[in-house]
């Protein structure tokens, strides 16, 4: 019998290509979705156009305990896969409260569900390498003390306790997958990244001036999403549920990656990027680095997708992108 997938936050960009990913494993995929993203397909599930038409959409929201009951009672999935939460750490300051309770009770929430009524099912949280904040360790592993720097981490490290816990209390496949910054062209325009990029295609093409920037010696380890999806069905196909490290291992600065990209669209950055105080965030993660040995023992797993290629891919998508959509 064909395995079926719950993927919540399917319209983001780790959901898409995970659902791209698990379609062609020949799974039957389902999402849990916010009714307004059903009324507002344009806007809300673009990423999913390829797709739409193999996919099951069900309107159900992270902050309905009941609406999550019903999904999970109904499909009792071979896998859920937990991606959706308030994500952008710029909304995280800004309204702190509602990053705390979706993230924190959404996945409290689902992990309850499971319990309850369908225990056979096997969970992914995603968390995040925010968790790890002012680090404590370099470069950092599943070993590492958390020290979160935003309510968007601190959600993270609940939920990854709360993961933890589910298996450890009650038994469950509960892994955590504690994934580095991963990026790609289908990458919301709030990142760094998508804005440096799509601002790169935009100069090149003569529609703007110049790139604002707050923090640019801030450093990353940054991955191609479509080669992090891959390590999340890993986890989830191994006897024993564990939490693992996804990351490069290498680390560029804001600047770096800036650098680059002007570079590969015959540009020098120089002439265009501006400073600019207000970006700056009131307590920014500075450097994260993350040790990816023990996915590369248990999973297997090693990235495909080198930075330089990582930024050749987002440059070459935006200046598509600008050149058809004109903005
Ligand atoms: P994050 O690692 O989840 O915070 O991913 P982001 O892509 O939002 O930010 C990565 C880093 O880029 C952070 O340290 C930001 O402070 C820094 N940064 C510098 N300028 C900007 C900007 O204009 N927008 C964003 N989003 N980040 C910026």
């Amino acid at each position: 019998m064909a395995k079926t997938a719950l993927i919540t936050g399917i319209t983001g960009q780790d959901g898409s290509y995970l659902s791209e990913l698990l379609l062609l494993k020949n799974y039957k995929v389902h999402g849990l979705v916010r009714r307004v993203a059903l009324e507002d397909k344009t806007h809300r599930l673009w990423r999913l156009r390829g797709i739409l038409n193999k996919i099951n959409l069900h309107a159900a929201s992270l902050e309905s305990y009941a609406s999550i009951v019903k999904l999970i009672q109904h499909l009792k999935p071979t896998e859920i896969y937990h991606l959706g939460a308030q994500s952008y750490i710029d909304y995280a300051f800004k309204d702190e409260f509602s990053t705390l309770n979706t993230n924190i009770n959404g996945t409290h929430y689902l992990l309850s569900a499971i319990k309850e009524f369908s225990p056979k099912s096997k969970f992914y949280f995603a968390a995040s390498s925010e968790m790890y904040g002012k680090v404590l360790e370099i470069p950092q592993t599943e070993k590492t003390p958390f020290y979160p720097r935003s309510t968007y981490g601190i959600s993270k490290v609940a939920g990854f306790d709360l993961t933890r816990n589910y298996r450890e209390a009650y038994n469950l496949f509960c892994c955590n997958g504690i994934l580095f910054n991963h990026e790609s062209p289908r990458r919301g325009f709030e990142f760094v990244t998508r804005k440096i990029t799509h601002a790169v295609a935009r100069i090149k093409l003569g529609i703007q001036k110049d790139l604002k920037l707050g923090n640019i010696e801030a450093k990353r380890d940054w991955g191609h999403a479509k080669d992090y999806v891959e390590a999340m069905w890993l986890m989830m196909q191994q006897k024993k549920p564990e939490d693992f490290v996804i990351c490069t291992g290498k680390q560029h600065s804001v600047k770096d990656f800036t650098k680059l990209a002007f570079k590969t669209a015959g540009l020098d950055y120089k002439k265009y990027l501006k400073i600019d105080k207000n970006l700056n965030r009131p307590a920014d993660v500075q450097t994260l680095l993350g040790d990816h040995s023990k996915a590369k023992k248990i999973l297997k797993w090693k990235n495909k997708h080198s930075f330089e290629m990582l930024v050749k891919d987002m440059v070459a998508s935006d200046l598509e992108f600008v050149e058809k959509e004109g903005y």
